[in-house]
Order: structure tokens, then C-alpha cells, then sequence
């Protein structure tokens, strides 16, 4: 994730002549209070909480942007729709997980951890599936004119699911499966995922690794592999491989042209998030997301993976939420990168200059590392 520091004057990002801000949008909005039935039972702090949820749709309510919203209504996903990410057994698996659970939740179905465990509950197949359920139908939405763009308030998160592996809260990768869905049912032909949550999201990453139909983006924390989910496949190195090498980006750009743009949406990178510790304002997603409307004739959906301090990820949703609907975006600040980000980039820059001409007349300011 880019820091930013050294505060130079604010700029107005409503300056941007874009004429999407003039609009207003029919926004779908997704959400459904039974995806809070799944809590961990012997941590009730845990931060992977249904608060998450209810509360940033509360939030919302309160703010006045659910009623500016479309509603859409879900039912959980079909065992089919999860398919076309997951394997049968792993699928399985995860029903087992909800029926053992009712006799012992305390078992810990995820290698790798950070902190807090990913806990298993008499729920979680249930709201899994129904994660993807919402997720699905409001792309559906989305892409058969019924709503323009749209938000996705849903649990357990998504993108650090493997085919065969539940990682990191996450059971089902509701994202990699609205895309997946898009292909195949609603007749899309490119995606880009852009995921802005902290993490890497490394089932999204395998999920398209070697597909050039889904360029994945990712922006997160990296710490030289000492940051969740620990995998030296977070870095920049990893392009891609056989038809899908250059489609896989550990940091950011266009000239792809997608059909439909999908965003792995986590709020863990805001400021007093306990597990990402930056420090990215409402005001700076919401600029995120306003320049991405510009893509793909602004079929955009925003799919909630992880953001764990309730009342500031629900103050980025509802800055979201203002620009998806048409507000003008708010002023951000502009900065001068730090020395960190600037070796990011540039070598990001350097690991995808050969797949990308936009690229190859670029010169990184800084030196990329060996
Ligand atoms: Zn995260």
C-alpha cells in the first residue's frame, strides 16, 4: 500500500473534467442481516466481527445513502456458481465444517494466521454461501442495466480463499466468483479486480494467475514477506504465468479496457484499522473509486473484503458509496511519495514494463531494488 507523506496544498479532485460526477447513478446495494449469524463463539472480540457488517449498513441508513440506494435482494449462491472457483471436496468440506461446528467450533480450519484465528461456527457454510449470493447478484444487476454500479455489505470476506483452502476469515472467494460468474453467465469478456485491502489477496491471484481475461490488481502491504498471508508471490515478481503472464500486478494502472470492473474492497488499509496500521482517509477511497468509474463505462462494483475498525471502514463505505451515486468527490490532499513507495512502484513498473507498452517510456524516479 503507497503512503503518502510531506502535505503539500490540497487538490480539488472535483477539478478532475471527468463528466461521470455530473451525473447521478443508480446504485445497487446488497446486504442481508442473516450473513451475521456466523461469529466466533470463543472470541467475542474477534475481529472478524458481524458488526462489521450490520453496523456499516446502520451507518449508511444514518448517512441517508440506503435510501439513494437500489436495493437488491440475494438468496444464497447455488453449489454450481461456487464451482467455478472451488473444488466439489473443498466445497464439501466446508458444509462438514458447519455441521461439526455446532459440536465444536473450536477448531481451526486455516494454516496460516495472523493474530486472530479464522474460526469455524454453526453459520459459516450458510453465510458463505450467501456472500457469494449477493455478490453475484449484484453484478447481475450491474450488467443487465438494472443499476449502474454497486456495493456489496457482505461476510465472511473472500479474496485470501484458495480453491481447496479456507485463509484468512476467508471461506469462499466471493469476488474471484462474481468474476468467474460474469464470464460465464453474463457473457463479460474482461475484468479487472482491483483489490485495495491490505492484504494480498492470494486466492484471487491464483484464482486468474494464468488467465489474461482477469487482470488483477493488487495493492497491499508486503514487509519483504513478513506481512499476512506471508507468501513471497505477494511481490512484485509475480506477473503471471503461461497465457496470464502481465495480467497478475502486485501494484497499479489501465490500458486494459475492461468490461466490468470489480473491486476486492477491504477498509483494512484506513487509519485505526487494528491490523493494517496506515493510514488511507474515506476521502482517498473515495478518489479511488472515482477515477475507476471511469473504466468500463462505470460498471463498477464494490465487493467488502476485510476492515476491521467498525466506525472508520463505515466512513469509507458511505465515501464510496456518495461517488458511486454521482456526489462529486471529496478534496483530498496531495503528497509527495515516500522513498518506500517510490522503490514500490518502480519496481512494479520494472517487473511489467515488457508486457505493457504504456510502460516502456517510463522513467521510475526511483531505483528499483536488485
Ligand atoms: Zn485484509
Amino acid at each position: 500500500m503507497m503512503m503518502m507523506t510531506k502535505q503539500t496544498p490540497p487538490l480539488h479532485a472535483g477539478n478532475d473534467p471527468s463528466p461521470l460526477q455530473q451525473k447521478n447513478y443508480r446504485t445497487g446495494l446488497v446486504y442481508d442481516e442473516r450473513m451475521t449469524l456466523h461469529k466466533c463463539s470463543f472470541d467475542l472480540n474477534h475481529v472478524e466481527h458481524p458488526d462489521r457488517v450490520s453496523k456499516m449498513y446502520d451507518y449508511l441508513q444514518e448517512e441517508g445513502l440506503v435510501s439513494r440506494c437500489v436495493r437488491i435482494i440475494a438468496g444464497p449462491a447455488t453449489e454450481e456458481v461456487v464451482l467455478l472457483v472451488h473444488s466439489p471436496e473443498y466445497i464439501a468440506q466446508v458444509q462438514a465444517w458447519q455441521k461439526e461446528a455446532e459440536v465444536d467450533p473450536n477448531q481451526n480450519p486455516c494454516k496460516l494466521e495472523e493474530g486472530s484465528p479464522t474460526y469455524l461456527s454453526p453459520h459459516v457454510y450458510n453465510c458463505a454461501m450467501l456472500a457469494v449470493g449477493c455478490a453475484i447478484k449484484l453484478v447481475e444487476a450491474v450488467l443487465q442495466g438494472e443499476v449502474d454500479n454497486g456495493l456489496a455489505i457482505i461476510r465472511p470476506p473472500g479474496h485470501h480463499a484458495e480453491m481447496d483452502e479456507a485463509v484468512g476469515f476467508c471461506f469462499f472467494n466471493n469476488t474471484s466468483i462474481a468474476a468467474r460468474y460474469a464470464q460465464t453467465e453474463l457473457n463479460v469478456k474482461r475484468i479487472l479486480i482491483l483489490d485495495w485491502d491490505i492484504h494480498h489477496g492470494n486466492g484471487t491471484q491464483h484464482a486468474f494467475y494464468s488467465d489474461p481475461s482477469v487482470l488483477y490488481l493488487s495493492l497491499h502491504r508486503y514487509d519483504q514477506g513478513k506481512y499476512f498471508p506471508y507468501m513471497d508471490e505477494s511481490n512484485f515478481s509475480a506477473v503471471g504465468e503461461g497465457k496470464g503472464e502481465g495480467f497478475n500486478v502486485n501494484v497499479a494502472w489501465n490500458k486494459f479496457n475492461p468490461d466490468l470492473v470489480l473491486v476486492s474492497c477491504g477498509f483494512d488499509a484506513a487509519k485505526k484499522d487494528p491490523l493494517g496500521r496506515c493510514n488511507v482517509t474515506p476521502g482517498c477511497y473515495a478518489y479511488m473509486t472515482h477515477h475507476l468509474k471511469s473504466l468500463a463505462q462505470g460498471k463498477l462494483v464494490l465487493i467488502l473484503e476485510g476492515g476491521y475498525n467498525v466506525q472508520e471502514m463505515s466512513e469509507c463505505m458511505a465515501a464510496c458509496s456518495r461517488v458511486l451515486l454521482g456526489d462529486a468527490p471529496p478534496t483530498v490532499a496531495s503528497g509527495i511519495p515516500t522513498r518506500i513507495s517510490e522503490t514500490s512502484i518502480a519496481n512494479t513498473i520494472q517487473a511489467h514494463r515488457k508486457y505493457w507498452k504504456c510502460l516502456q517510456d517510463h522513467r521510475p524516479s526511483s531505483l528499483p531494488d536488485d
